[in-house]
């Protein structure tokens, strides 16, 4: 029986509560298959020790088959340069163990209401690929700053870069049925390739590794205008690929659609490693009062165990994904376990007490 040493991160903030908790569900989901080992790290260590992705904690993430992480920052914990240090310990992550894809789906639950009208459940179901190594946010803590006058940072694309992601994009649309409206498989790319030069190369690299998926719709939309059709088309969608920060901003759009940042799964992937964590951050104003929603790291927890069974050949990971899924949907779907951020008052124990019970 193949098992697998997933380490954990709480970090900071809701991290410490919405981590145990998707723990937990995954442990009711695979039993013995997972081996949890927990890690420091975050801005409440960089406090204390100076790091906020020890050594240690770097090298059993390394070493381990895949990363789940709560969240990471603290208001005024920052470098000198103004920004802050706990977006460090993901970014480190990200480039060190070359985690290029981010992967967010979009997907309206049963038992949540869009604040567009007119869409039910499963009628909104798209994912975003955010190019995750490169772009704009390549020059973290690479801009420059001259005497306090003249500032830049600058945008990075590289050909493999582009190619990879494209790729990976690609090859998501064809595990999928295809767009809600029209079950046509399709990758939109997602760019500003009338104004700038690098999303003009953005776009022609994504136009030629299409030309290798040839039943595979290519589709193209700027990034100021896709904010427009994700909210009035948002069926029309099936994979979008997009540039680092272009790719950060839509997806936060997108998960508004479906019921904001407490119920957004994320993904960052390469071709080795996997890093697993809701799209929403520490959350300071809700920490420590057990209100956060545990539901976006317990759904980015299911995106885990498919990334798992897909890289390993395990059809039963994969079995387990859909039935955690299943159970956060059916304990949305009955309503008697709501978490606040979705209109309801279950706490984020509650939440994942109901749905352990659901999957067992
Ligand atoms: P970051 O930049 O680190 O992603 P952020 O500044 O975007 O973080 P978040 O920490 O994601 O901010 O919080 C944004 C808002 O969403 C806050 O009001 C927070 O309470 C709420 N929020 C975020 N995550 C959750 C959650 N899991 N459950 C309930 N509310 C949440």
């Amino acid at each position: 029986m193949q098992t697998y040493q997933i380490v954990t991160i709480d970090g900071d903030g809701i991290g410490a509560e919405v981590n145990p908790s998707a723990i937990a569900v995954l442990g009711e989901a695979c039993g013995e298959r997972l081996r949890f080992l927990a890690a420091d790290g975050g801005a409440a260590h960089y406090v204390k020790t100076g790091a906020v992705l020890p050594a240690d904690t770097f090298a059993a993430c390394r070493e381990s088959h895949a990363i789940l992480h709560g969240a990471a920052g603290l208001p005024g914990v920052t470098y000198p340069d103004g920004t802050e240090v706990g977006n460090d310990l993901h970014l480190q992550l990200r480039f060190k163990l070359d985690l290029y894809a981010n992967v967010r789906p979009i997907r309206l639950y049963a038992g949540v209401t869009s604040p567009l009208t007119g869409w039910g459940a499963g009628s909104i179901d798209y994912v975003i690929v955010r190019e995750n190594t490169e772009g704009l946010y390549a020059s973290r803590g690479a801009g420059v700053n001259l005497r306090g006058e003249v500032v830049t940072d600058t945008l990075v694309m590289t050909r493999k870069g582009v190619e990879r992601v494209a790729r990976f994009a690609f090859n998501l649309a064809r595990r999928r049925p295809g767009a809600r409206r029209d079950g046509q498989r399709r990758v939109t790319v997602c760019d500003k390739a009338n104004i700038l030069r690098s999303y003009a190369f953005f776009r022609a690299v994504c136009n030629e590794v299409a030309a290798d998926f040839p039943d595979v719709e290519i589709d193209h939309a700027y990034a100021d205008a896709i904010t427009v059709h994700l909210l009035k088309k948002p069926d029309f969608y099936d994979v979008i690929v997009a540039e680092n920060m272009f790719g950060d901003i839509i997806s936060d759009l997108g998960a508004g659609t479906v019921g904001g940042l407490g119920i957004a799964a994320s993904a960052e992937v390469g071709d080795t490693h996997g890093l697993f964590q809701g799209a929403h951050g520490s959350a300071p104003d809700i920490a420590g009062q057990n209100l956060a929603s545990p539901v976006a790291t317990i759904l980015s927890g299911a995106l885990m165990l498919r990334w798992l069974g897909e890289r390993h050949g395990d059809a039963t990971m994969e079995a387990a994904a859909r039935r955690v899924e299943t159970a956060v949907e059916s304990v949305l779907a009955r309503g008697e376990h709501v978490p606040r951020d979705l209109g309801g008052a279950a706490t984020c124990t509650e939440m994942t007490s109901a749905i352990c019970r659901a999957l067992a």
